[in-house]
């Protein structure tokens, strides 16, 4: 099962027409996705009596993958990690399987099945079961539910804005949705010279388990679908006014634990063209998810990469991010090489500096000889205070020192700037729960 939002262009023509309606309303609802509506209520060009049917009760798609329901990684086991890592297990399943046998969640007494496709359009009827009924009939099955009084009027599957959080120290705002089902993803537009950038959630927590990070493994809930990440984007954009020229897959989660729907959330971004993203405008982060990484180097798109390093050595890195122990730092590089020559694109590697952890002359040595003459640019981040870790960011004397040094061992490198720290929108400290501490999961 997957959501409206969740669909290509054709794919949602084909939804059209399956439900008995021209495949140009269809178009008209993927484009209004794309401007970050949230109910069909919203979407004017459509005749107010298909509006009103499609508000009490939509059709929902069974049959295809990348569905936020099989994209759920069950956290139990002794090595959630190796589970998250291992091969052919990241996130759902051929989001891209086919032609979907859509289904209607039909009401009690509801006549026609939308997904015939010889029903006749006045006899096409829409409805939904109500909430009990749809979590229990979910429940039972193992499914994902696809609708709710949690979901915006008539939802899209695009997550509601719970909350809208701006900077007072500069222009970033954290924006905090709340998912068809209760969980609390974060989000955060930042203004940078070139313009602004839309970094969203690829999973509602995250099992990597890195020692600074704010997203703890426990709070993992589930794989986010295509249609929850591309709806953090339009929702912003909507919200904000912002022209958002760029989005980065940086906030919670690890985007290749969830590879089949980030990837269709990527084409999905593409392909709309009210929000005006394409492949090359658009970065996926990752802690050092080696198939991830192998896997994107064989697609042929010219998606940026960000890798999340943060230390010159394995003994560092074992002790900052598990992933580590399963990907060495020699591996890890060698499949960025890889990346760089299938896509010709710079690599961006992320370092935080942690005082006394990896900020010393030795390790910035270190560093540099280890990507010398690689594709790829260092981004050098003071790490950020998060209430789940000691770690401290070094002076500022040292962050300059060991930016310096990166230089003059021929590396480029940067220092970023604290963006949005004050509201803990900066790195590593989005966390799946509203800021207050109401919990964000399960509720
Ligand atoms: S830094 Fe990224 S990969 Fe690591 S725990 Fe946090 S969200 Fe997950």
């Amino acid at each position: 099962m997957r959501f409206l939002a969740d669909m290509s262009k054709a794919e949602m023509e084909s939804w059209a027409e399956r439900s008995g309606l021209p495949a140009y309303r269809g178009r008209q609802i993927f484009s209004w996705i794309g401007r970050g509506a949230a109910c069909f209520g919203e979407m004017t060009d459509i005749p107010a009596s298909l509006r009103d049917a499609l508000e009490r009760g939509r059709a929902t798609v069974a049959g295809a993958g990348g569905e936020a329901g099989a994209g759920a990684h069950g956290a139990a086991g002794a090595d959630a990690l190796d589970a998250a890592t291992g091969a052919g297990d990241s996130g759902a399943p051929g989001a891209a399987a086919g032609a979907a046998g859509v289904a209607a969640m039909a009401a009690p007494g509801a006549s026609v099945d939308p997904g015939a496709s010889a029903a006749p359009k006045s006899n096409v009827s829409f409805g939904w079961p109500g909430l009990a009924d749809a979590r229990g009939a979910a429940s039972a099955t193992g499914a994902a539910w696809a609708g709710g009084a949690d979901v915006a009027a008539g939802g899209t599957g695009i997550p509601a804005i719970a909350g809208v959080y701006p900077s007072r120290r500069d222009e970033t705002v954290k924006y905090a949705f709340r998912t068809w089902d209760g969980n609390i993803i974060e989000s955060v537009l930042m203004k940078y010279r070139h313009g602004y950038t839309a970094c969203v959630s690829s999973q509602a927590g995250c099992r990597m388990g890195c020692a600074f990070c704010a997203s703890v493994p426990a709070a993992f809930s589930r794989s986010l679908s295509p249609g929850e990440m591309l709806g953090q984007v339009a929702a912003i954009g909507r919200a904000s006014g912002a022209p958002v020229s760029r989005v980065v897959v940086m906030g919670i989660g690890e985007p290749f634990d969830n590879y089949d729907s980030t990837l269709k959330f990527a084409a999905l971004l593409h392909e709309h063209g009210e929000i005006g993203i394409g492949y090359r405008k658009l970065t996926i982060s990752t802690c050092g998810h080696l198939p991830g990484i192998r896997r994107l180097a064989g697609e042929g798109l010219p998606i940026g990469l960000s890798v999340s390093l943060h230390a010159p050595n394995d003994a560092i890195r074992s002790s900052l991010m598990p992933i580590n122990r399963k990907y060495s730092i020699d591996k890890l590089i060698e499949g960025c090489k890889i990346y760089t020559y299938a896509t010709k694109r710079r690599i961006t590697f992320e370092y935080a500096l942690i005082g006394g952890v990896n900020d010393s002359p030795g390790s910035a040595r270190e560093l540099a000889g280890r990507l010398r003459g690689m594709l790829c640019h260092v981004n050098l981040i003071p790490v950020n205070r998060t209430e789940r870790s000691a770690f401290a960011p070094p002076p500022g004397s040292v962050v300059s020192a060991f930016a310096d040094a990166l230089r003059r061992g021929g590396i480029e490198a940067t220092v970023r700037r604290e963006l949005g720290a004050d509201v803990m929108a900066a790195c590593g400290q989005l966390r799946n729960s509203l800021p207050g501490g109401a919990p964000g999961n399960g509720l």
